[in-house]
């Protein structure tokens, strides 16, 4: 058989734009690997940005997505993408059970993880203090003091967005200069309740509950000192689920597949939703927009063929 459009990937990107095909009456698919909806998401302790939804689990906000898709009878297959290749205009996706799927058109809405230090406490306090998300989870330190590890333009611009929030923002960087851009790193520095700590590494992260301190060395000095923190927010790079794609359709030096708000490739017929596509501002609405994007593209591509 051959699909109107195979979804892969079943975060809010593909799972508004499982819903969005269903409602058009396309033949679909989505393809999800954990065999769990919700992508990222799903690991969110609360989220509080969502419209309609002030305070609801990432788990139970995926729920809800899901039940929706499933609501409109949407079949879901589990598997691992182990190849996509065009032949002709057809697309064809290869699952790791050796399985294989074509369509017309294809949605790529395989999101990405945010890179880890892999630092003692990080994981156990992951959610519980420890964030990779300053828009996300800033609100939650309101009058606090936080830590943001990294010197990249996030790790600047998160600060710059904490240092409203919270009481105190340590910027924690292994260099002694921002790899950020010289303005907003300027911003920053002017800031009165931001501490740079040059040349320094978090080593572990402490709490029982919830984070309570780090223990921060000093490349150059070698000395050990402990902040106390409720908050540090990860800020060290972003890696988009994209490398099966990238033979087949554009990306950009980081790897985010390259496409504007229509969500159109470079190739005709495939489309990219949510966090493994190029854009501004990553987050669960902003997925979800994009799943209804790529999804009206998807018709007006699939009317151009008839
Ligand atoms: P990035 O530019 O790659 O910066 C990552 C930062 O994390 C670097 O400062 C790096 O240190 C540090 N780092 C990496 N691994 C680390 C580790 N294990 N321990 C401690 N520190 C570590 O990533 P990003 O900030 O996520 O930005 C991603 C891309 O989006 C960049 O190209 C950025 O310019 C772009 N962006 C642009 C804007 C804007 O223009 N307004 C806004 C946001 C993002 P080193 O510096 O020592 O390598």
């Amino acid at each position: 058989m051959v699909y109107d459009v195979i979804i892969i990937g079943s975060g809010p990107a593909g799972l508004a734009a499982a819903i969005y095909a269903k409602r058009a009456e396309l033949s679909v698919i989505v393809i999800e690997k954990a065999g769990l909806s919700g992508g990222q998401i799903i690991n969110t302790y609360e989220v509080d940005n969502y419209p309609g939804t002030p305070g609801i689990s990432g788990f139970e906000l995926s729920t809800k997505f899901r039940e929706h898709a499933d609501k409109l009878e949407t079949t879901f297959v589990n598997g691992e993408v182990t190849d996509f290749v065009l032949e002709g205009d057809l697309k064809v996706v290869t699952l790791d059970n050796g399985s294989q799927y074509k369509a017309k058109t294809v949605v790529i809405a395989t999101g990405g993880a945010p890179r880890h230090l892999g630092v003692e406490g990080e994981e156990k306090l992951s959610g519980m203090g420890v964030s990779y998300c300053a828009t996300c989870d800033g609100a939650f330190f309101k009058n606090k003091a936080v830590a943001v590890i990294g010197g990249g333009d996030v790790a600047v611009e998160d600060a710059i967005f904490l240092a409203r929030i919270c009481k105190q923002v340590y910027v924690i960087h292994r260099r002694d200069q921002f790899r950020a851009s010289k303005s907003i790193s300027s911003r920053l520095l002017a800031l009165e309740n931001v501490t740079v700590l040059w040349d320094s590494v978090v080593e572990k992260i402490n709490g029982n509950e919830n984070v309570e301190t780090i223990d921060v060395k000093n490349l150059k000095t070698s000395e050990n000192t402990s902040y106390d923190v409720a908050g540090v927010f990860i800020a060290v790079g972003y890696m988009p689920n994209s490398d099966i794609y990238k033979k087949v359709v554009a990306a950009d030096d980081a790897g985010y597949i390259i496409a504007g708000e229509n969500c159109e490739t470079n190739i005709p017929g495939i489309f990219v939703a949510g966090d493994v596509r190029t854009k501004e501002l990553r987050q669960i609405i902003t997925a979800a927009s994009d799943g209804a994007n790529a999804i009206t593209a998807v018709e007006r591509y699939l009317n151009n063929l008839e």
